[in-house]
């Protein structure tokens, strides 16, 4: 089986086959064998796990986790790349290969007819223009899924893994830790890839949660009061809160929730903990 990690076979998959990288599509393939261990060790893959790896272009991830994992399902948007993976992989009989847009698959269903039994780890190098709504819609779903072990933007590795009162805190951070646990694996720069993307890129490792890490009353409520304290980043958090058409409070209620609930309403949301920002939704949305 041919190495895919390499630049001069990848040269070589072009040429025969006159495919071209599309811009459009997010298509950085990896050529950096140990960037590609370090995906497929931190995702922590063992031979009973089943996995589902998103966007394997030629393979070069996908040949790595099925040598390490049970099964591997892949869900690869390009057409025109469905024939080289498919040529690229035929030596494994653990591998189904779906040409679809994975924001319109149902992973729900594929977790249930294909890894019936087995824990499921989700493995990616993602495609940059749509890191954001890959990862949140799959927590959102609450995917019976261990992890998701992820290649994306380093900026966007850094939102996800801030802390309260640093710069890249934001409602990213809160929702990313809201539904998992996120570890930076690795950094790893653009001569990983061909061809090479203008940005740094790291690899993420998020351990979903059973529950939240906070006790809140009415979600979409929490969710409300994040975004509306990071809408405006300068303001102080009484008047974010108080002029967002999502918070159905003048200033005064605004005022008063927040010195109930002891925080200091000239703060800026950005340094609100996930426990702050629940006990001051659990009182503005106390649920049903
Ligand atoms: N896994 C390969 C690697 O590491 O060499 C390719 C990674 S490349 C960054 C992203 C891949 O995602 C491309 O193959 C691209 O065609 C695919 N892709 C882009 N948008 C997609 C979508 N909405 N659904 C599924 N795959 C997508």
């Amino acid at each position: 089986m041919k190495n895919l990690a390499s630049v001069s076979v990848i040269k070589d998959i072009l040429s025969e086959s006159g495919f071209k990288f599309s811009k459009s599509l997010g298509q950085n393939f990896l050529i950096d064998e140990n960037v590609l261990k370090k995906i497929v060790d931190g995702a922590h893959i063992e031979p009973d796990n089943g996995v589902i790896e998103i966007g394997p272009g030629f393979g070069t991830l996908t040949q790595r986790l099925c040598m390490a994992a049970g099964k591997v399902v892949c869900i690869e948007i390009d057409k025109s790349a469905i024939p080289i993976l498919e040529n690229n992989l035929s030596g494994f009989n653990n591998l189904k290969i779906i040409n679809a847009d994975v924001l319109k698959t149902d992973l729900k269903k594929i977790i249930s007819e294909e890894f019936a039994d087995s824990t499921v780890k989700i493995a990616a190098n993602l495609p940059y223009y749509i890191t954001t709504p890959i990862i949140m819609s799959i927590l959102e779903a609450r995917l019976p899924v261990e992890s998701l072990t992820v290649m994306i933007q380093k900026e966007v590795a850094e939102r996800i893994s801030a802390k309260p009162s640093t710069k890249e805190y934001g409602a990213l951070s809160v929702a990313v830790n809201y539904y998992s646990e996120p570890e930076m694996i690795t950094v790893v720069p653009p001569s990983a890839f061909i061809p090479q993307p203008k940005v740094s890129s790291a690899v993420v490792k998020l351990k979903l949660r059973e529950n939240p890490p906070v006790d809140v009353t009415d979600e979409k409520g929490y969710f409300k009061i994040v975004k509306a304290a990071f809408a405006q980043r300068r303001k102080t958090l009484l008047n974010a809160l108080s002029n967002s058409p999502a918070i159905p409070l003048e200033k005064d209620g605004v005022s008063r929730i927040l010195q109930g609930c002891g925080i200091d309403g000239n703060r800026r949301g950005e340094t609100l903990s996930l426990e702050e920002f629940a006990d001051i939704a659990n009182v503005v949305f106390p649920g049903k």
